[in-house]
């Protein structure tokens, strides 16, 4: 693997640019060593990125057709593959995932988003009526779709290659131009798909890259431009509501994908290996660091036992390492900042009176590992329902299990947070499976399974989880604007 750059730099109007901001750090979090350095954009540099991505607008990237621009797509989502070293080696320098699941999950999907979103554009529908006018005249009214505009593009950190290009892709597809903000945590795989664009003739302007943090930043400065026309936002709920604030001066549309704290829940019938593989995926998974990831357990209580133990049982065979040992399933959090984060959460679970069935603290490392950010995979038992560590998003690798005794008692359980993302449930009789996955006030419920899901479905959340639903169809509509057109005719009515 190739080794990312050493200072990452912003991309506008298909240059690589320093910005105007400080130099800042880019740590890898299994080492805690510095990886590159990123150079932060200022208020100009979003500036430029903004009339770099107007003008492309208003030139040559707004006079491609539809089908010139769904090729386009296709040539990106070839050159990620083409050059999946490249882009494997960035993400793991930034995130520390295990090689596996990076180039299983992260790297693939980056590639998939474009060719997925190429395919939709290529078929979305509007409508048409024919209609008849007072004096019996015949009409027509159609719909007619064009871009938004520009797109602040603003991410977390992840599955920052795969979150990015869900946006991106489809914000492209529709004939948009993008800015995108990376998190301040996993700059890479943004800049780097920057010479991708150039590489397939994606003219400049059309995709760019700020980088920088939120407050007093890149962030801020772009979610507060006048001249960018609408926002898609990945990440935490108190930052979607800030920039929803931001937004609302401007009357600017936004789609907001938030934090979630998801319920799982078992029933006795359930096939109790299937529940092992599926809860083992969502709790543990890129370290729980995933916003559909199960951070409560809820089991019917003749499985309980069973299913705690499988749990802990799953937590045992994870074995840290970084992404180059082969024995390693396991990587680090994301930072040190955030270890801190999830560590307190470890012992405010202690405080309110949780039993640790596994895990709690910070395994031991080998000396060149110990400035990482590691941390031990941990299932707890024994909290009410109120209890802080239920109630709150941790986005840690850590799961509260308890036990229920009616179907009722369980969606209520399930329903008692204010976030509303993704819930699964375990069970082998169907009817059950389908009369529960209707009662759950979540954007996304699986049945015997989790993150499996058709890209052409809608994503997003309710309540606190979100405002809107992308995917498929659904991000066609918030990347573009409806125009109706009607139109009266001459001559026999319609
Ligand atoms: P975050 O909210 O801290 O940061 C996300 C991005 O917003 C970063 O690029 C950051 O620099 C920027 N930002 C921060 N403050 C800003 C401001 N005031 N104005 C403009 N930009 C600002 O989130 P994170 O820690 O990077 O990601 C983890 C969170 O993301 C978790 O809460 C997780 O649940 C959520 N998440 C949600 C989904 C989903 O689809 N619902 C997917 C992934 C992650």
């Amino acid at each position: 693997m190739s080794d990312p750059k050493p200072t990452i730099l912003n991309f506008i109007n298909g240059q690589y640019r320093t910005g105007s901001g400080k130099l800042f750090d880019d740590i890898d979090p299994v080492t805690g060593h510095r990886v590159a350095q990123v150079s932060e954009a200022g208020r100009s540099d979003v500036d430029a990125a903004v009339k770099a991505a107007r003008a492309a607008l208003d030139g040559p990237w707004g006079k491609l057709t539809l089908a010139q621009r769904a090729d386009m797509l296709y040539a990106i989502a070839a050159a990620i593959d083409r050059r999946a070293k490249d882009f494997l080696a960035a993400e793991i320098a930034d995130t520390g995932k295990p090689y596996k699941l990076a180039s299983h999950l992260d790297i693939p999907r980056g590639a998939a988003n474009f060719r997925v979103f190429a395919d939709a554009v290529r078929n979305v529908p509007t409508e048409c009526f024919t209609m008849t006018a007072p004096d019996g005249q015949p009409g027509l009214n159609y719909a007619l779709r064009r871009p938004k505009g520009v797109i602040a593009v603003v991410c977390p950190w992840n599955l920052p290659l795969l979150l990015m290009t869900w946006k991106v892709a489809p914000a492209l597809a529709c004939g948009n131009t993008v800015i995108v903000k990376p998190s301040e945590e996993t700059p890479a795989t943004a800049a780097l798909l920057g010479e991708v664009m150039n590489e397939v003739g994606v003219p400049p302007g059309v995709y760019n890259v700020v980088h920088g943090f939120g407050p007093g930043s890149a962030g801020e400065f772009l979610t507060t431009h006048p001249g960018v026309d609408a926002i898609t936002f990945t990440g935490e709920t108190r930052t979607g509501a800030a920039i929803i604030k931001a937004a609302a001066d401007g009357i600017k549309p936004v789609s907001m994908e938030l934090g979630g704290k998801n319920p799982a829940i078992v029933f006795a019938d359930a096939n109790l290996d299937v529940v092992a593989a599926g809860l083992a995926r969502s709790v543990f998974e890129n370290t729980g660091q995933v916003c559909l990831g199960t951070e409560r357990v809820y089991v019917e209580r003749p499985v309980f036992d069973a299913v705690v133990q499988k749990l802990a049982d799953a937590a045992k065979a994870l074995r840290p390492g970084a992404s180059g040992d082969i024995a390693a399933n396991w990587g680090p959090l994301i930072s040190r900042e955030h270890q801190q984060k999830v560590l307190s959460y470890y012992a405010l679970a202690r405080e309110e009176g949780a039993h640790a069935v596994c895990g709690g603290g910070v395994p031991d490392m080998p000396e060149a590992l110990r400035g990482g950010a590691w941390i031990e995979p941990t299932v707890w038992t024994g909290l009410p329902q109120t209890a802080r560590v239920v109630q709150e998003e941790i986005f840690g690798p850590c799961c509260h299990v308890m036990p229920f005794d009616t179907e009722e008692e369980a969606l209520r359980l399930a329903g008692d947070t204010p976030y509303g993302l993704a819930a699964s449930v375990y069970t082998r009789d169907i009817n059950r499976a389908h009369r529960v996955a209707s009662k759950l006030k979540v954007g996304v419920a699986w049945v015997n399974t989790w993150f499996l899901r058709d890209l052409r479905t809608a994503f997003g959340g309710s309540g606190m989880s979100g405002i809107g639903r992308e995917g498929g169809v659904h991000s066609l509509e918030f990347y573009t604007e409806l125009s109706n057109v009607c139109i009266k005719l001459e001559g026999a009515p319609a």
